[in-house]
This record gives C-alpha cells, sequence and structure tokens, in this order.
C-alpha cells in the first residue's frame, strides 16, 4: 500500500451528559475540523471523521474496528466536551496502532460579548483533554500529544508528520525484504537478531541463495534489457563506451524486480565476497532500484536495507531524497570539518544535485568485472543520518542532524557519487557520541524524514532513541546512554 492507500480515523470523545442538541454541536464541530485539515493539502494521507463515541461500549467498538481495518494507519483522538476516561480502558488497552491525542479547542479567541455557561460546557478541549490524557499515561500508553488551534500551520505539520512515521509504522509490519548472500564474514554491526527484529518491529527478512537470482538473470530477454536501456537513457547521462556493462546492470536490474515481484520484497542487500555466477557487483541496478523506493543495504546490511525502504516509504511525495549511506572518509580543515559520505557504488540518485552520469569503473575491491554505477554530487539542505544497532536483547536509533552540501570542492578522480555534510553540533561531537552510542559505518540519510518523525516511528516501535542534535553534549550523552541501559536492564 502506498501513501495515500492509508487512512486516520478522527474520533471525538463525549457523553450522554450534555443532551441531543449539544452532541449534535459536537459532530458539526469536529467535522468541520476533519474537512478544514483535509483541505489544508497538508495531510499526507485522509482523515475520516468517525461518529462522537459517548459510552464505553461505542469506545470499544471503535477502537476493535480500526485495529481490524487494514487501511486504518492510526486514531486522532480529541475531546471536545469531557468524556470521562473510565470508559475509555477497555478500548484504550488493547489498541495497538498509533494515536494522536489531538489538543485542540474548536474556537480560536473567547467570544469576550457573548460568552455564557451554554458555551463554556460546549467548549471543553481545557479540561476534556487533561482527563483524556491522564488515562493514557496511567495505562502507559505511547502516543503522540499535539497542541495548538486546528487551522495553524504548526500542528498541522505535527499531525502530518506524525502521520507520516505512522505510515512508516504500518510499512514495517508488513515488511519483507531479502538477503542477497549473507553477512559480510567478519563484520559486526551489520549483524543482528533477526527473530527479535521480526517481534518487535514486523520485518521478514529472509535470504536467497546468489544463484537464485542468476537462474532469473539468465532468462531475461534482449528486449528487456533494451527496454530498461531505454529508461537509463531518459533519466541518466551515458559516460561510458563499456555498453556490456550497462547492460549487464539492466538485466541485473530486471531479474532483480521479477524477484521482488513475485516475492513482495521491499529491499534487499548484496554482499561483494558472495557473487557466485554474477560477472558484476550490482551498482546501477541497486542505484535505479532505490530510486524507485526499494531499499539496499551493502554487505549484508539487513538493518540499514529495511531502514532505506521504511523511510523512503514515510518519504513517498516528498521531493528532497533518501539514500543508503556510509561515513567513508573526513575533511578536517580546521573550522570546515565535513564528512564525505558515499559507498562502493550504491548511492541512491534521489539525493542527486545534477543529472547522474552513468560511468564504468574499475572496483578495486573483490575480484569482478569493473560494473556501471551512477556518479552524481549531492544537495545543499537540512538532513538526518540514521543508525539501527542490535545491542544485544534491544533495538537502537540513533539520529544525527547534518547539514548536507555540495562538495567543498571537485573530486575529478572520484569514480562514485557523493554526499558531503557536517554534523550537529560540530564533527568533534558529532562523531564522539555516535561512536559511544554504538551507531554503524552504514546509515540512512534523507533531505524528506525529519529527526521527528523517526522518534515518532521509534516510539511506536517501542525501540530506543538517540538523538545526536546542535545542542548535544559529550556529558549529557553518556548520562542519556547510561540512563537507557539501566531503564532498559530493570525493564522500564
Ligand atoms: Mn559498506
Amino acid at each position: 500500500m502506498s501513501m495515500k492507500d492509508y487512512e486516520f480515523w478522527f474520533v471525538t470523545g463525549s457523553q450522554h451528559l450534555y443532551g441531543p442538541e449539544a452532541l449534535d454541536q459536537v459532530a458539526a464541530n469536529s467535522k468541520a475540523i476533519v474537512d478544514g485539515l483535509n483541505a489544508s493539502g497538508k495531510m499526507p494521507c485522509r482523515i475520516v471523521w468517525k461518529p462522537i463515541v459517548k459510552t464505553a461500549a461505542e469506545i470499544k467498538t471503535m477502537f476493535k474496528e480500526a485495529s481490524y481495518n487494514d487501511s486504518c494507519a492510526g486514531v486522532i483522538a480529541w475531546m471536545h466536551t469531557f468524556s470521562p476516561s473510565k470508559m475509555w480502558i477497555n478500548g484504550l488497552k488493547d489498541f495497538k496502532k498509533p494515536y494522536c491525542h489531538f489538543h485542540t479547542q474548536f474556537n480560536r479567541e473567547i467570544p469576550w460579548d457573548d460568552i455564557d455557561m451554554d458555551f463554556m460546557n460546549l467548549n471543553q478541549a481545557a479540561h476534556g483533554d487533561r482527563e483524556h490524557g491522564f488515562i493514557c499515561t496511567r495505562l502507559r500508553m505511547q502516543r503522540k500529544i499535539i497542541v495548538g488551534y486546528w487551522q495553524d500551520e504548526k500542528p498541522q505539520n505535527k499531525l502530518a508528520s506524525w502521520m507520516r512515521s505512522a505510515v512508516g509504522y504500518a510499512f514495517s509490519q508488513n515488511f519483507k525484504m531479502v538477503r542477497f548472500g549473507d553477512n559480510m564474514r567478519q563484520v559486526a554491526v551489520t549483524e543482528g537478531d533477526k527473530v527479535e527484529a521480526e517481534i518487535k518491529l514486523g520485518w521478514d527478512v529472509e535470504y536467497r541463495g546468489i544463484g537464485d537470482l542468476v537462474a532469473i538473470m539468465n532468462e531475461v530477454t534482449d528486449a528487456e534489457v533494451d527496454a530498461m536501456m531505454a529508461e537509463y537513457a531518459e533519466k541518466y547521462d551515458m559516460n561510458t563506451d563499456n555498453v556490456d556493462s550497462v547492460r549487464y546492470q539492466a538485466k541485473t536490474e530486471v531479474a532483480m524486480k521479477k524477484m521482488f515481484d513475485e516475492f513482495g520484497y521491499s529491499a534487499f542487500t548484496t554482499n561483494f565476497e558472495d557473487l557466485h555466477g554474477m560477472d558484476q557487483l550490482p551498482g546501477l541496478a541497486c542505484q535505479d532500484l532505490m530510486a524507485k523506493g526499494y531499499g539496499f543495504g551493502g554487505e549484508g546490511d539487513w538493518k540499514v536495507a529495511a531502514m532505506t525502504a521504511i523511510m523512503k516509504a514515510m518519504a513517498e511525495g516528498m521531493t528532497g531524497g533518501t539514500a543508503f549511506m556510509e561515513d567513508y572518509t573526513y575533511h578536517l580543515e580546521k573550522g570546515n570539518e565535513h564528512i564525505l559520505g558515499a559507498h562502493m557504488l550504491e548511492v541512491c540518485p534521489s539525493v542527486a544535485v545534477n543529472k547522474p552520469k552513468i560511468e564504468v569503473h574499475e572496483l578495486g575491491i573483490g575480484d569482478r568485472q569493473p560494473p556501471a554505477r551512477l556518479v552524481f554530487d549531492s544537495k545543499n539542505g537540512d538532513a538526518i543520518v540514521a543508525s539501527l544497532v542490535d545491542m544485544g536483547g534491544r533495538l537502537r536509533l540513533i539520529v544525527n542532524d547534518v547539514k548536507a552540501c555540495n562538495p567543498l570542492h571537485k573530486m575529478p578522480k572520484l569514480p562514485v557519487a557523493g554526499v558531503m555534510w557536517k554534523p550537529m553540533p560540530d564533527l568533534e561531537t558529532s562523531a564522539q557520541a555516535w561512536i559511544m552510542a554504538g551507531g554503524a559505518h552504514h546509515s540512512v540519510l534523507s533531505y524528506d524524514v525529519t529527526a521527528e518523525m523517526m522518534h515518532d516511528w521509534a516510539a511506536m516501535m517501542g525501540i530506543e532513541f538517540v538523538h545526536i542534535t546542535a545542542d548535544t553534549t559529550i556529558e549529557g550523552i553518556e548520562k542519556e546512554l547510561f540512563f537507557n541501559d539501566v531503564a532498559y536492564k530493570i525493564g522500564i
């Protein structure tokens, strides 16, 4: 399912005490809010108005239906009037989907000349929502709280951001991927507990021998390769005479796509140590598949492959770009420290600032033919890098805010795509904090997905979240990591 297929249910709590006339007004007002939010143009998915809930039975029924409806990616709740929260316990305690408590009010301003007790009794979100907040906290319920007037940009943007996180949650629950070959033989951070990942995150991480892919490649026709070549010619500049190498990548991509369609895979890994029966490491093939929304991880790194796919799903319809990334090398000029991110081949062209060029170069690692790949520079802009690591018994998501930029200088001899960035708060603190937190050398870089979206996604998933920001200090992060360890050990 894509972003537009999901919907969010907007439920307004009340009770019979107010009488039918007031309840009709509550219904009309909450409908107006839903219409206003949908008409704002900011919401990535449709918000669906649900009839006001006034009893424990109605509340329970609404949550049961939301739980079983595959299109419903989450519930947004608002208490226009007072809705006694004992009525909500049975419905809420079994509800597992993302939940947003939207603390707003129908009217922006107090109608100074006309305000009377009827008005006061109708417009009670200020205390009705506090009653609701108590029961959610008492139930230790994970939820997003958004405060603000419903016509204002800030709460609308927060709601849209949360909806994207919730779509990431739904995507994660139905996520399937394939590893072509295993992990690199000796690498630690790309390993992890796939059973735990399926329990916590919903991921089905499958394995297929590279021979299974080669068998499909051998059946790919010239016409299928021609069609893929035509697609490349439209999107990229051909900057090589080695057309055979490019055709080999086209054949690889066609075969991978066939397998992904057959088994429902949304992400994949390759491993240059395991290419039995292949002439080239997939380069251009991986890059073009990433541009189409597939997740990818190099060297068998299935966690980063999955995160790339999920973050791309969260960013659907946005135009900044999201890419599998690796911290490659540093520029340590005093006061102008930057990281150059790249990979052997596989950087997603969604982050390109210029039209990518198809080039063929020797790999320098491994023993295969020189692979075709896309070469380009990256955009300027605020971005994040994210890394999911397995701490043994729990998963930790680390996010660093960064300022990405065009390369500081031309790099004419560099045969791969690259992204430069300045990590927040500075390279010294960022790198120290990242290394203390155990962040991988692989990450997902995104100009679209924000740290707040990743925070909310991690909260929905019930995993640890560590955020390295412009305000991060080493002393602070050291304490945070220590207290997080304590919290997980004692099982808070
Ligand atoms: Mn790598």
